[in-house]
């Protein structure tokens, strides 16, 4: 008798599961190619200006997601508002000028100042320490004997492998910000960096904007003056003749004795920017949440072209409008997720995961509280280089991080939809750190288990020609499924999901 009832209450056990995952099927079903496609078309448009951070397109496509949140019945996410502003700042070079001798230098043409982190005030340098490439690696030490620390350094731009490649060849962005770190490190109190690429300019005035930034400079964390001049500029300060920029490589490092007095003033004007937020609230596990997230913002505009970020991550945030819609509907039927969703689309993101950053800085629902992030960038496209089925696979990052639930999760619910999870990009250290390059880094580095979502990249990837011809509807529509019904189980399931994981990572650069 006792085992009969067992039995029987195993069986309708059994049932309810079922039911349940036949419910999760269904309303994942809600979210077809036809709603993706005419949503994207909005999103990825050329009206909204390619959505770069505190920018008009980027206050566009807020206003737009806003409005579709309201339209599927979701609960303002922070207190009466859908939105979470936060503050970004950007620099504006009021003037600058640069002397030697008391004979001053064209401003532009053989100056400039990059705004990025660079302090402002009036700096009188009386001497110099010329630092050659500036180069501290395995392989070579320009900074051999030198004693930087709080001085002046004077270093070329270039590599010793390209300098001579002629004035086409402009140093990567990335060499130039590797050398500044390293001067930093060695706490020198400011940079002048010899750059190759002033031959073709024209003298122009100041009033040129830095990058934006979030965080404003602490009194621990100041930053030093970075300055910019061209070779001739160079040439008179460490009073040598130079016939091209070339030559700069046959001066010897060390000290030279000099008379340099520069200034630098900035304004610093505050811009605002944006997380969207609207929730469905759960039943009887309400107080807990389950927040998916995708990035609105992308690159903007540069002279006449448009990112459209079609992709990147158009793709993720219309998912994330889709998934709000299959549980707003689902909820209307009496089918309510147990524990609240929090659909939250980011801002900030290609600045740097600024959005993430301030919610999790700001939670307005507790992290602890908050069983998962489910972060979707890049849903749409098709990895080239992806040898298997590649109309039916997706990048899976993160679930054998924090909470060991997370795997297994992924795979029961896969053996429905039969997609190919591949977890190439799993580790952390893979070269191509992916891990580290989206909002749900912000969550995980907070202790919440995350998985992230992601096709791979391809030729449009960070270009202007990411536009939405070219996103495969039909694999994405089955992606933004998979990723609906994995939110659904862990909405509805019993617990929360276990962190028995420890957090062990190296730290993001
Ligand atoms: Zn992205």
């Amino acid at each position: 008798m006792k085992n009969i009832l067992l039995a029987i209450s195993c069986l309708l056990f059994i049932n309810t599961i079922a039911q349940k995952n036949n419910d999760a099927a269904k309303f994942a079903t809600t979210i077809t190619q036809q709603d993706l496609k005419q949503q994207l078309s909005i999103i990825a448009s050329a009206e909204m200006e390619g959505r770069e951070t505190a920018t008009e397109g980027q206050r566009k496509a807020a206003a737009y997601i806003e409005e579709q949140f309201k339209r599927l019945g979701l609960t303002p996410g922070n207190n009466n508002s859908y939105q979470q502003i936060f503050n970004v700042y950007q620099d504006e070079l009021t003037s600058a000028t640069l002397s030697l001798y008391k004979s001053s230098f064209a401003f532009n043409k053989h100056f400039t100042v990059s705004l990025n982190n660079t302090a402002q005030g009036s700096f009188q340098i009386n001497e110099i320490i010329f630092a050659s490439f500036g180069i501290d690696n395995k392989e070579r030490n320009d900074y051999n004997n030198l004693d930087v620390k709080g001085k002046w350094v004077l270093l070329i731009e270039s590599n010793p492998t390209d300098i001579d490649k002629g004035n086409t060849t402009s140093p990567s962005r990335n060499s130039s910000f590797l050398k500044i770190r390293t001067a930093m490190q060695k706490e020198v109190a400011g940079i002048i960096v010899i750059s190759k690429s002033f031959d073709n300019k024209q003298p122009t005035t100041t009033s040129s904007m830095g990058l934006m930034y979030m965080k404003k400079p602490t009194e621990t964390n100041q930053p030093i003056p970075i300055i910019t001049v061209s070779y001739q500029a160079a040439a008179s300060i460490l009073t040598k003749t130079l016939n091209n920029y070339t030559d700069l490589q046959n001066i010897a490092t060390g000290k030279y004795a000099t008379n340099i007095f520069l200034t630098i003033n900035k304004q610093t004007h505050t811009l605002q920017s944006s997380n969207v937020i609207g929730i469905i609230e759960g039943t009887d596990k309400k107080d807990e949440y389950v927040i998916l997230t995708a990035h609105y913002d992308h690159l903007g505009k540069r002279g006449n072209d448009i990112y459209y970020g079609a992709d990147d991550d158009g793709s993720g945030t219309v998912t994330i409008i889709e998934m709000a819609e299959a549980f707003a509907q689902a909820k209307k039927k009496g089918k309510g997720p147990r524990r609240t969703i929090i659909c939250m689309t980011v801002s900030g993101e290609e600045k740097g995961l600024w959005g993430s950053d301030y919610y999790t800085q700001h939670p307005i629902y507790p992290l602890n509280k908050t069983t998962v992030n489910l972060n979707t960038d890049m849903i749409g496209r098709i990895d080239p280089s992806y040898k298997g089925d590649s109309l039916n696979y997706v990048y899976v990052i993160g679930e054998d991080k924090l909470s060991s639930d997370l795997l297994p999760i992924s795979d029961s619910i896969n053996q429905h939809f039969k997609l190919e999870l591949d977890r190439r990009y799993n580790d952390p250290k893979d070269p191509n750190r992916f891990y580290y390059r989206s909002d749900h880094f912000n969550f995980a580095k907070n202790g919440v288990p995350v998985i992230f979502y992601f096709n791979g990249v391809h030729k449009d990837y960070h270009k202007p020609t990411d536009t939405i011809d070219k996103i495969n509807f039909d694999v994405m529509e089955k992606r933004a499924r998979f990723i609906f019904t994995t939110a659904w189980v862990m909405a509805n399931r019993e617990n929360m999901l276990k962190r028995d994981i420890p957090l062990n990572m190296p730290p993001r650069r």
